[in-house]
């Protein structure tokens, strides 16, 4: 797709109410986003039918909604706390902060020309790449701080102490101290009521596995599905909603006795790829990218990703793939960490075979904001047909499938009078009664309605008009073929019902 696509996509979602700057009267705050109307709707059909297919569908998972912020401990027993940092500089010359692992790679000892403070400003200045081996990726100098880890969890304080009470009563006592000192004694002070918000859902499944056990009669293989929002202070940010720092997720953590893990990791991987398939994402954008050895977190046996291939402006002009999900054996890591850290036996016992074992957990891991840019994407499309004066126009049209669109049908009066209001108002209702969510429109010539319903993806428009009164008919207008149907009116709801199932 063409470099403007994602342009035209950011455009109509904020014409049309799908995706909203966060606080944009107050100019906005960096890599936040709210979701409009139809956004909100668009999300939450994904996320049902996220729910429906991988809950309500299947006798081997069951649900569960956790806090946000949970024992500091477990964060320390999860490895968040010493590890879920990044490598963060500082760049002497234009003062950027940015991740080394993302910096462009130059070998030490080669020249490097950048400009005096930084972007577009000053002279051009001449220098030399440092031992780190990259440059900053804003003016291409390579006079840059040493790396430190930054951590990427939110942290805040739970309870009635306030940590800056108590620095400021520690002010004189710190003045003493040297630099290192100094800071570990801060640490222990924040620390004693640091609390932080989730960097992900999984670790609420690993520690009320045994809750879950003893109170569901669940046993292995089975899963546990959580969605909700999560929290990571990621120093770089893109692409619309793609990377935010607070994002929704869908994971599920499957447990299953060890030795059947590559089974059921390989049923997951193909599984949640056909997911996004059958919800109408295109193959030809939809891959499924297995990790290198390299890449693998440390307690990963194996790890694959759903990947599309979203139209995001870069060099290239084509568009890149980016992540949806991830589908990780975790192996027993997680519950033999928080069963070390808490005492806890978290083994599972087979009564029939006596067998005693920490299952495996093969997760699935998607992310709700990410499935909705990509479906948004996807359903993207301009179609030239001759307007109504028989001239070249463009038809821009989100082909989402019926399921997750975010209204399913819209209802018109053709005029405002001889009570096709009122006939339409009828229908409205025995749509709205039986779960079907629509939308009424008796503004403006016929035409234009469609296309305002083209721009929100809605499948169908049921139009109300003089053969209603006399023949008890309305026409059906589907979206994608733009033929319209005459149907009876007591015909109606099975009709729309059948299609959006
Ligand atoms: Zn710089």
């Amino acid at each position: 797709m063409p470099n403007d696509t994602m342009k035209k996509i950011v455009s109509l979602a904020k014409r049309r109410g799908f995706i909203f700057q966060s606080s944009e009267i107050y100019g906005g705050l960096k890599a936040c986003y709210d979701y409009g109307p139809l956004g909100v709707e668009l999300k939450r059909n994904i996320k049902d039918a996220w729910w429906r297919d991988m809950v309500h569908r299947r006798e081997d998972v069951v649900g569960l909604d956790c806090s946000i912020i949970m024992h500091p401990d477990v964060w320390k027993a999860s490895g968040h706390l010493a590890g879920f940092s990044d490598p963060l500089v500082d760049c002497k010359n234009c003062k950027e902060r940015f991740r080394a692992d993302h910096a462009p790679r130059k070998d030490a000892g080669t020249e490097t020309e950048y400009r005096e403070n930084g972007k577009q400003d000053g002279k051009k200045l001449k220098g030399v790449v440092g031992k780190q081996g990259y440059v900053c990726p804003v003016c291409g100098g390579g006079d840059l701080s040493d790396e430190r880890q930054f951590n990427l969890m939110f942290r805040t304080s739970l309870g009635s102490v306030d940590p800056m009470q108590e620095i400021a009563g520690a002010v004189e006592e710190l003045a003493k101290l040297d630099a290192k000192g100094r800071r570990e004694r801060l640490g222990e002070i924040i620390a004693k009521s640091a609390v932080y918000l989730r960097p992900e859902t999984a670790q609420g499944m690993f520690v009320n596995f045994k809750n879950i056990l003893d109170s569901s009669r669940m046993k292995p293989p089975f899963g546990i599905a959580q969605t909700g929002k999560s929290y990571r202070n990621e120093i770089t940010t893109a692409n619309l909603t793609f990377r935010t720092c607070e994002f929704e997720q869908m994971e599920l953590e499957f447990f299953v006795e060890p030795g059947t893990d590559d089974e059921w990791y390989a049923y997951w991987r193909n599984a949640r790829l056909e997911w996004y398939k059958k919800l109408g994402i295109r193959e030809k954008n939809l891959r499924l990218r297995d990790h290198e050895q390299s890449e693998l977190a440390h307690y990963a046996k194996a790890c694959a990703d759903v990947e599309y291939f979203f139209p995001f402006e870069n060099e290239s002009g084509e568009g890149e793939w980016g992540e949806l999900e991830g589908i990780a054996n975790r192996t027993d890591y997680d519950l033999k960490k928080h069963a070390e850290a808490t005492g806890k036996d978290l083994s599972y016992f087979e009564t029939e075979t006596k067998k005693r074992y920490i299952p495996y957990v093969i997760e699935p891991a998607a992310g709700a904001d990410r499935a909705t840019l990509a479906f948004l994407c996807d359903a993207y499309d301009e179609e030239a047909i001759p307007d109504q004066k028989g001239e070249d126009a463009v038809r821009t049209v989100l082909r989402f499938h019926p399921r997750i669109a975010p209204i399913k049908a819209a209802v018109f009066p053709l005029v405002k009078k001889d009570g096709l209001p009122e006939k339409s108002r009828e229908i409205m209702a025995a749509l709205l009664d039986q779960g079907v969510n629509c939308f009424y429109d008796q503004s403006g010539a016929i035409g234009r309605r469609y296309r305002r319903m083209d721009e929100a993806g809605t499948p169908f428009c049921i139009t109300v008009d003089a053969e209603t009164n006399e023949q008890n008919t309305v026409t059906v207008r589907e979206r994608d073929s733009m033929q319209q149907t005459r149907i009876g009116v007591n015909e109606v709801v099975e009709y729309i019902k059948e299609k959006v199932k």
